[in-house]
């Protein structure tokens, strides 16, 4: 059984997350602490966290991720911008040691123009840090389509921040589908999914792996541009992603859905929790040909 679900909204209170994620059928979320266009960051009262454990604890939604706003930048060679993605990031990692959250995903960032290697040692630098300071958080780097001077758009790159970090148990990394495809990481073939996993393998990343993201690409093979497209709409196509989930290099690995239809649904949107049909559901069967 693929332990699949989705990025849910926190509209009205992080709890609400647990019923929207029922609601479409989840196993597994995926939220922002706050908006993630701003550093503004949300306070999260006592009351609230306490209610969102009360609901987990009897929910079938059972991991929990968190994402990082978007404004976070760990290589930034920007002093002012790196300081506030390390307060960003404590905050996010204070939350999912709070809710009991299985780590804060969060995109490794961009050198902006100085070399790759001094962006990357910034972004070891700065997890480092946030892993002394908040005890028992888990860190997950997730790999980048690789626009610009993105960091983490290869396994060589993601190799190097969970190797340079020296902690394992607590740095994870996260693959999503459409930025890999951007970034020019095939696995369209059996031959290309077979060279992919051999690499994980081969970089320690495989036993890194936290979560997958599972979204189409709205943009070519290696066009270096994120975009996400609904399951089965895109150009990776739905045969390519099914047989990507049904690889058995990742068995029980949660897998979340960050696609354009999840924004339309009322869960999503608004704080109004409406039935939204069989969503989850109707992806399962679309991914693994049931029915
Ligand atoms: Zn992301
Ligand atoms: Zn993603």
């Amino acid at each position: 059984m693929i332990n699949l679900g989705a990025h849910v909204s926190i509209a009205g209170g992080i709890d609400k997350a647990i019923d929207r994620g029922e609601a479409l059928g989840c196993t597994t979320i995926q939220i922002f602490p706050g908006p993630p266009q701003t550093w503004r960051t949300i306070h999260h009262t006592d009351e609230s966290i306490t209610l969102f454990k009360q609901k987990h604890a009897y929910s079938s939604v059972k991991d929990v991720f968190i994402h990082a706003i978007y404004l976070c930048n760990c290589g930034s060679p920007d002093p002012i911008v790196y300081d506030k993605t390390y307060n960003a990031l404590k905050d996010a990692l204070e939350l999912q040691v709070k809710i009991g959250a299985q780590g804060v995903i969060v995109h490794p960032g961009s050198h902006r123009s100085t070399r790759r290697i001094e962006g990357l040692q910034r972004v070891v630098t700065v997890a480092k840090k946030l892993l002394t300071d908040v005890p028992h958080a888990t860190l997950i780097f997730e790999s980048s389509a690789g626009a610009g001077d993105t960091l983490g758009d290869s396994f060589d790159d993601l190799h190097y921040l969970i190797h340079g970090c020296g902690e394992p148990k607590r740095v994870g990394i996260c693959l999503d589908t459409c930025h890999m495809f951007a970034s020019g990481i095939d696995f369209r073939t059996t031959q290309a999914q077979h060279d992919c996993i051999a690499s994980l393998i081969k970089l320690d990343l495989l036993s890194a792996l936290r979560a997958i993201h599972i979204n189409d690409s709205a943009h070519p093979f290696a066009s270096h541009r994120d975009v996400h497209a609904n399951i089965g709409e895109g150009i990776i196509g739905i045969t390519a992603l099914r047989s990507f989930v049904a690889n058995n290099a990742f068995k029980g690995i949660p897998i979340i859905l960050e696609t354009p239809i999840l924004k339309t649904m009322a869960v999503s949107a608004g704080a109004s929790i409406e039935k939204p049909g069989t969503y989850i559901d109707d992806i399962l069967r679309l991914l693994t040909h049931r029915g």
